[in-house]
């Protein structure tokens, strides 16, 4: 085997010896779910990747923007002039670093109503969210199913990671009962993120990931693992197992953001943080026809078209993008009355 031949691709890792040969194909053999294409997701995926895990699943709402080059490796500037959607563009990126393996895309707005199918088949999932709520459905579903998730999360210079196995106690819920108020969180919106945090964080998140999937299951980290690159701190947390022993979901078995019974959904329209937009949930019965939209707005005004949104550009201050899902995104507003409004008039009911 030639040094520079694509079959030796992986010789580094089969070298390193609780990999070895065996764990390699394990990890060649697996699928891998990434529940978020931001700084963590796109970092965790390129690791992933390039490691050669049989078929990776990304899964993102959002369009690249400039505000988002910063720490979020994989994007380009292209990306985020030409506005593409963030599980498409990794995706291509991602494929040109590694053609021998399958990459799926998947453009949508994570609810209980859609988990199962979004989710279907996967041995593991990253947690790379940008949405504090939607851990407790993952949670739920992770428990339903038996599958392992790696948590992460980072704000400003610190985050988190532990790799929950869905088997059981602890859950996340043992670490975090019950969802706190919106006010409470601080935001990558609100307190800024530092971009090396976000890497370390997703970093620890894929090598939990790789032990896992390498067989290396004794290896995984059974603590919660902090880390403050700003004030230097890192430190550990044994989860307590009197409070697991009274957790709803993995000891009582109650998943009711799995049931539907708790929404973690967006709101029916939600100003976006930290962006001059609004997104609005049209209920949408199925999938919306993207070409037809197309067709209707081509005399209105610019249309981008792609096979995950098309997007008009009604006037010089505004844009619609609608997805596939429903799901509208409107800019140049901060007002949900006037978001609205530009979405009955040019997307209808
Ligand atoms: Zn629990």
């Amino acid at each position: 085997m030639s040094s520079d031949s694509p079959s030796s691709r992986y010789a580094r890792q089969i070298q390193f010896a609780p990999i070895g040969a065996e764990g390699h194909d394990q990890i060649a053999g697996s699928r891998v779910a990434i529940l978020g294409c931001g700084a963590l997701g796109t970092v965790a995926a390129e690791i992933l990747v390039r490691a050669g895990v049989g078929h990776v699943r990304l899964i993102d709402r959002d369009v690249v923007e400039w505000t988002n080059l910063q720490r979020q490796s994989l994007y380009v500037e292209q990306d985020a002039t030409e506005g593409r959607s963030k599980a498409a563009a990794a995706s291509e990126h991602l494929a040109s670093i590694n053609s021998s393996i399958e990459i799926e895309p998947i453009v949508a707005d994570v609810t209980s109503s859609n988990i199962r199918a979004i989710l279907d088949q996967a041995d593991l999932v990253i947690d790379a969210a940008d949405n504090f709520l939607i851990r407790f459905l993952l949670n739920d579903w992770a428990l339903s199913t038996a599958t392992p998730w790696v948590h992460g999360g980072c704000v400003g210079a610190a985050g988190q990671v532990r790799l929950f196995t869905g088997s059981g106690s602890p859950c996340f819920r043992c670490l975090v009962p019950e969802p706190p108020p919106a006010s409470a969180v601080d935001t990558c919106d609100t307190a800024g993120v530092v971009g090396a945090a976000t890497h370390l964080i997703a970093s620890l998140q894929a090598s939990e990931a790789i032990k896992w999937l390498s067989g290396n299951r004794s290896d995984v980290r059974e603590t919660l693992l902090s880390v403050d690159l700003w004030s230097n701190r890192i430190r550990e947390l044994k989860l307590n197992a009197a409070i697991a022993q009274q957790c709803p979901a993995c000891a009582d078995g109650n998943l009711e953001f799995l049931e539907g019974a708790r929404a973690v959904e967006s709101e029916a329209a939600a100003v976006l943080c930290g962006r001059d937009a609004v997104q609005i949930n049209n209920a949408a019965d199925g999938i919306v026809q993207l070409p037809l939209m197309a067709k209707r707005w081509a005399g209105v005004g610019r249309v981008q078209s792609t096979p995950f949104f098309v997007r008009l550009f009604p006037d010089s201050d505004h844009s619609l993008t609608l997805f596939r899902d429903g799901r509208v995104v409107v800019t140049g507003t901060s007002e949900i009355s006037e978001a609205r409004s530009l979405c009955d008039r040019y997307v209808g009911g």
